[in-house]
């Protein structure tokens, strides 16, 4: 799929800050700087992969996004409605757009109210968006979305429990659309689930964008999954932006140090080709968020800092036609 000035344009992210507050001794305020300063688009009917260590602020990105969590600045617009604008804090109702935008957690078994049964979690979101009319019609549609994620209608009636991992993110999945959204956050949905589980829970994902157009932000730290399902990719360190470009370059022909650093651990199923492969290893552990460096934040563990990347912080550039990096050397 070739994006150009002829997609539509379903998401726009421009400069978003997430900080977090954190109190420190004497009533000093300090602040974890989650997401810094990061802009992108979604096209409708794409999914775009957003991958990057534990901790490098992706999950934040994605929750703010939908406004599960409330952005620090910045400017967020769905289909043409800006949702979010930190220069002019108005209440948006998000109630409307609450239906059309949905996430898929990491961790099904925590995402499940263990108290309710299958059919009232998936119900509880019809109620919410008054989606039927009468009880049979409510009824109808939630076993219909049980039999569309790949479970029994009888399965209505048990608890959370009662299911294994991967039950228990198609019910999650079920409960995501259930309100017939367009825009789906899946936050590492196969992460937690058996590797044999996880191929079933990928697939049944692609047909549903397929089937329902639907356009997904898939959130993974295994950059060979988000290859695999995703149209772009985004890669994230430390908060902040630093490559996006269609998935097949990001693949074979990255250019920010970091995503090579990344694409260089991904195992390859060739053991030819393995030992080839000259592995990048990171010196350094992830600096903490809370004081990030200075310059680009890659800085203090890139084989390739020189002296302007401590000072100075990289501007985000369109190197090649639609692939996007912050890096001095490019
Ligand atoms: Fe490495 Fe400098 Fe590029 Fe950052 S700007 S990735 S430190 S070379």
């Amino acid at each position: 799929m070739n994006y150009d000035s002829e997609n539509k344009v379903l998401l726009e992210v421009e400069n978003l800050k997430k900080y977090f507050d954190i109190k420190q001794g004497f009533g000093k305020n300090n602040y974890v700087k989650a997401v810094e300063d990061v802009s992108f688009k979604i096209y409708k009917g794409e999914t775009f992969g957003l991958v990057g260590e534990s901790g490098c602020g992706k999950t934040t990105l994605g929750r703010a996004i939908i406004r599960l969590i409330e952005p620090t600045s910045g400017k967020i617009t769905y289909d043409g409605d800006v949702i979010f604008d930190g220069e002019n804090k108005k209440n948006v109702n998000m109630v409307p757009y609450r239906r059309k935008m949905q996430i898929i957690f990491q961790d099904p078994s925590a995402s499940l109210d263990p108290r309710m049964t299958v059919g009232e979690i998936i119900g509880e979101a019809l109620d919410v968006h008054k989606l039927f009319q009468g009880k049979l019609e409510r009824k109808n549609r939630i076993e219909y979305l049980l039999d569309r994620v790949g479970l029994n209608t009888e399965h209505a009636n048990r608890y959370p429990h009662e299911f294994s991992g991967g039950q228990q993110q198609r019910i999650g999945i079920a409960r995501a659309l259930a309100v017939e959204p367009e825009f789906i956050v899946c936050d590492e949905p196969i992460s937690a689930l058996d590797v044999s589980i996880q191929s079933q829970i990928v697939n049944m994902l692609e047909d549903m964008q397929e089937e329902l157009g639907l356009t997904y932000l898939f959130i993974a730290h295994d950059l060979s999954v988000v290859r695999h399902i995703s149209t772009r990719i985004g890669v994230m360190y430390l908060g902040n932006m630093v490559e996006i470009g269609d998935s097949d370059e990001i693949y074979h022909r990255a250019l920010h140090p970091y995503t090579k650093t990344l694409l260089s651990a991904v195992p390859v199923p060739d053991p030819e080709a393995n030992r080839n492969t000259q592995r990048i290893i990171l010196e350094g552990d992830v600096p903490s968020p809370i004081n990030p460096p200075s310059g680009c934040r890659f800085h203090t563990r890139c084989p390739y800092a020189k002296e302007i990347c401590k000072e100075k912080v990289p501007e985000w550039r369109e190197i090649e036609p639609e692939h996007f990096a912050a890096c001095h050397i490019l």
